[in-house]
């Protein structure tokens, strides 16, 4: 009822309060961090690698599916919920954030909006629960800004379709079970010749393989992937042949959304530490955080927190009114990673020579903001995506399946 009232409440006037849902859901993220990542992340750090019960225990919380709607296994909360699990997530570590922009924003709400009754039963459902990892295959040795680049192919064979390519940068390559995979099925057509695929590991000729040596996100998994003579059933086509362009880009939207909502946690972070430490170190016989010039750093992540809360919460208004934002995403994506990139680069500063070693977490911090400035579009793309829009260059115009808007469940 109260979900109601809200839903109501938000076609007449903005809103800017959490529901109590809402309030209790970001409590328990919180708790969940505080007590099952914070303890642990310096060492998953320093060893490259994390411990996979951590995907259990956000599926046993729910929180692998948490806008994905009740009928297909999710908990049927609103897209600012999704907002507010990544937040909190980021506020423990980028890499845990990326699992769920991955699992959650490129793979099943795109199954969400694109995917036919019969794929959402067989992939979105046990995504949704928890119970099977997806994750999202763009990116490839020689294409990433310029996903037309890509050189992974499908032809058609009978009542299947054989893969053939290689995928690079992959989040959670050697961890998940599904895969939404672009591939060319006429390359004549250009970009309009891409199709998108349902891969699963099991599939016979698929291989993954981690990157070592990253910068940041370290106890994420992060990998390659390799398709020889992949044989993908005609059933697992997403969308119709060709529109596989456009799907991608549909799902950067979702997955967008999500990275902007991490960078704003990585803020709080950024702001945690600094705050602490401000009124832990002296010099010249007061706190630092006396120190104007300190200060000027607090004011700018506090100025970063709010801005890109708002821009992102918009975004998730908007997702909630079934209305398509590419460009309020894009605009969400680009100002709150930089801001999360600023602010990790200010704690570091506030701690000093501290904050040049793993004693705090703040160059954690400044390492894993350096990804999200370049994964889901970079500063680049995203800064002409800006431009391009207020010029009358780029417009969006209506796609052939739409992300559903938010409905509260019936009780
Ligand atoms: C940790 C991590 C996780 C990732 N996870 C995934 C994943 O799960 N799935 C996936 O598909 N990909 C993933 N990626 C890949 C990521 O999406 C790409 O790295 C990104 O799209 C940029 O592509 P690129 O690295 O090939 O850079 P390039 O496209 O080669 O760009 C190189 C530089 O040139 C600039 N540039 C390019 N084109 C232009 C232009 N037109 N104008 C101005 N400047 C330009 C870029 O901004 C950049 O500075 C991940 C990357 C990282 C680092």
């Amino acid at each position: 009822m109260k979900n109601k009232q809200l839903h109501r409440g938000m076609e007449t006037m903005m809103n800017f309060d959490f529901t109590p849902e809402q309030e209790m859901l970001r409590q328990t993220v919180r708790k969940f961090v505080d007590k099952e990542i914070m303890p642990y992340i310096k060492e998953w750090d320093e060893r490259g690698e994390f411990d996979r019960n951590i995907f259990k225990r956000l599926a046993e919380l729910n929180l692998m599916g948490v806008c994905i709607p009740e009928e297909y296994g999710g908990m049927g909360m609103d897209y600012n919920s999704l907002a507010i699990v990544c937040e909190e997530l980021e506020r423990g570590d980028t890499a845990f954030r990326t699992a769920v922009s991955v699992h959650t924003g490129l793979n099943s709400l795109t199954l969400l909006q694109w995917g036919t009754e019969e794929q959402k039963q067989k992939y979105l459902v046990p995504q949704a629960r928890g119970e099977k990892i997806g994750a999202f295959g763009l990116t490839e040795p020689n294409a990433g800004s310029d996903v037309a680049s890509i050189q992974t192919t499908a032809v058609r064979d009978g009542d299947d379709y054989i893969l053939n390519g290689q995928k690079t940068w992959i989040s959670l390559a050697d961890i998940a079970d599904h895969f939404l995979v672009f591939a060319y099925t006429d390359k004549s057509k250009k970009h309009r010749g891409i199709s998108a695929f349902i891969v699963e590991r099991t599939m016979p000729g698929f291989s993954s393989r981690p990157i070592k040596g990253k910068l940041g996100i370290r106890s994420g998994n992060t990998g390659e992937l390799f398709f020889d003579n992949v044989r993908v059933p005609k059933e697992n086509l997403l969308g119709e042949e060709g529109e596989g362009f456009k799907i991608a880009m549909s799902a950067l939207d979702n997955g967008r959304f999500t990275v902007a909502a991490g960078a704003v946690g990585l803020i709080m972070a950024c702001l945690e530490a600094s705050v602490k430490y401000c009124h832990e170190r002296k010099t010249f016989g007061k706190e630092i955080g006396r120190h104007q010039l300190v200060q000027q750093m607090i004011a700018r992540m506090e100025a970063g927190l709010q801005i890109s809360r708002l821009l992102v919460y918009k975004v998730g208004f908007l997702k909630n009114e079934g209305r398509r934002c590419t460009r309020e995403t894009s605009l969400a994506k680009w100002i709150a990673c930089d801001y999360a990139n600023q602010a990790a680069d200010d704690a570091v500063q506030i701690h000093g020579a501290y904050g040049y070693s793993n004693e705090y977490p703040v160059e954690r911090y400044l390492r894993n903001s350096k990804a999200p400035v370049i994964y889901e579009g970079t500063r680049e793309i995203h800064t002409i995506m800006q431009a391009e829009y207020v010029l009358g260059y780029r417009q969006d115009k209506p796609l052939r399946k739409t992300l559903p808007a938010w409905r509260p469940a019936e009780n």
